[in-house]
């Protein structure tokens, strides 16, 4: 079965709040106008892209090990992880050695999203949009437009069947497809401009490892 524990428990459980600069929870817990999304390059022990969608006052996570594509024709293994909290989707820092998921994290893109209903967004009605979200993760199957600064247009969310965590992360065949651009080339930060390695350098020449 795939049990859904109590919201934090698990993004909690994970980390040392006295070691890691990522947020701890009790920050934001609601907002207002569309809902938003991330999606972060974390230079871990394996490099992946964490793409969080807002929904409910937290951020539904999945680690995608190679990365968002643009071809239409090529599905991307989205792993579901924990929720994590709405403040994590500014974290921009260096997670330190010995911690969980220690490396390098950046906002590689972030804007706002809409589940897509035979054609019809929900930009401009939150509680719609987020009941679509909410029914499609029960699902399985979530139709998304993105409206970021690299990533835009529809995408799906697919469920491997069977499986609790396994999702498969493909670009819809829209206007924003596009098979012969390697989007993931653009690595800088859409925050703070900065590359993993330019963090990376920073942090050891002894700056504070909280990027912005
Ligand atoms: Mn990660």
């Amino acid at each position: 079965m795939c049990a859904q524990q109590s919201r934090f428990d698990e993004y909690v459980r994970k980390r040392n709040f006295a070691r890691t600069p990522e947020p701890p929870v009790g920050g934001q817990s609601w907002r207002m106008g569309p809902i938003s999304f991330v999606i972060q390059k974390h230079a871990a022990r394996r490099l992946h892209y964490d793409l969080r969608l807002e929904l409910d006052g937290a951020l539904k996570s999945w680690a995608i090990p190679r990365g968002p594509s643009l071809n239409p024709l090529v599905r991307r293994l989205a792993v579901m992880v924990e929720d994590h909290p709405l403040d994590y989707a500014t974290f921009e820092g260096v997670i330190p050695e010995g911690e969980y998921g220690a490396g390098e994290v950046i906002v590689w893109d972030n804007g706002v999203y809409s589940p897509e209903d035979e054609g019809t967004l929900f930009f401009q009605d939150r509680s719609e949009a987020q009941a679509k979200a909410r029914a499609g993760l029960v699902e399985g199957h979530l139709n998304l437009f993105l409206w970021g600064k690299k990533l835009v247009g529809g995408w799906t969310l697919v469920k491997i069947g069977g499986r609790c965590n396994l999702w498969l992360f493909t670009k819809v065949d829209d206007d924003f497809a596009d098979a012969g651009v390697d989007v993931l080339e653009d690595d800088r930060s859409v925050v703070s401009d900065l590359t993993v390695e330019e963090l990376r350098t920073r942090s050891r020449s002894g700056e504070p490892n909280q990027a912005a």
